[in-house]
């Protein structure tokens, strides 16, 4: 099934680049957190790059099931959140057929509006939100290379969670003093729609 292999692709990308990461996305949460956002995503991303896509029916079946993987294995805020973001990217995907422009543009909306709803996090809260919503916005909107528009936009989501001050998660409880630190989850975030830039489009 070419587009299970394509979503792999996908999250291998990603826990690669989360692996080679793994001490800055800790160093950030160690600011305003808890010192565990790279090791978290790390282990779940490394149980989601050793499932076989060859063993599901469609990219539907295997994204569910990395979703699935997350919530098990990443604990803390961060595992549901991206559980979900996957989990409404798999509802979302068209059942046959390709994974058109259109169609990732469907899906990674319903996967944003997911993370907002779950998280209750609006753009702003300093969250993986701030990264991800203008990704979203950003696909819709570009002309061509819709992943490559997505992924700066994703970046400057990002950089510009700096000087905010936090409203959800463990980094709200600094209150002000979360502020001149970029957000660990939108830097996670960052590097997800990074990793579609540079295997699905
Ligand atoms: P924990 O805070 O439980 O230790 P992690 O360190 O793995 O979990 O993840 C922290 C990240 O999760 C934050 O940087 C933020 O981006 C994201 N996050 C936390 N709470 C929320 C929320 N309510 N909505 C959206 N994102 C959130
Ligand atoms: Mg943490
Ligand atoms: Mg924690």
């Amino acid at each position: 099934p070419l587009d299970a292999f394509a979503v792999a692709d996908w999250l291998r990308a990603f826990a690669a680049d989360v692996a080679a990461n793994e001490a800055l996305l800790t160093d950030l949460d160690r600011q305003i957190g808890d010192a565990d956002h790279g090791a978290n995503m790390n282990r779940g991303m490394r149980a989601v790059a050793a499932l076989d896509p060859a063993e599901f029916p469609d990219a539907r079946a295997f994204t569910k099931k990395a979703a699935m993987t997350l919530v098990s294995t990443v604990g803390g805020a961060s595992g549901p959140l991206y559980g979900t973001l996957l989990l409404r990217l798999a509802a979302a995907l068209p059942p046959d057929g390709p994974i058109d422009r259109d169609a990732w543009s469907v899906a990674l909306r319903a996967a944003v509006d997911g993370v907002r709803q779950r998280g209750r996090a609006e753009p702003g809260d300093k969250t993986m939100v701030d990264a991800l919503q203008p990704a979203s916005e950003a696909f819709d909107a570009a002309q061509d290379d819709p992943w490559g528009a997505a992924a700066r936009a994703a970046d400057a989501g990002r950089e510009a969670t700096t000087p905010l001050v936090a409203h959800k998660g463990r980094a709200s409880y600094l209150g002000e003093r979360s502020a001149g630190h970029a957000d660990p989850g939108a830097t996670s975030a960052a590097m997800l729609i990074r990793a579609a830039a540079g295997t699905l489009s």
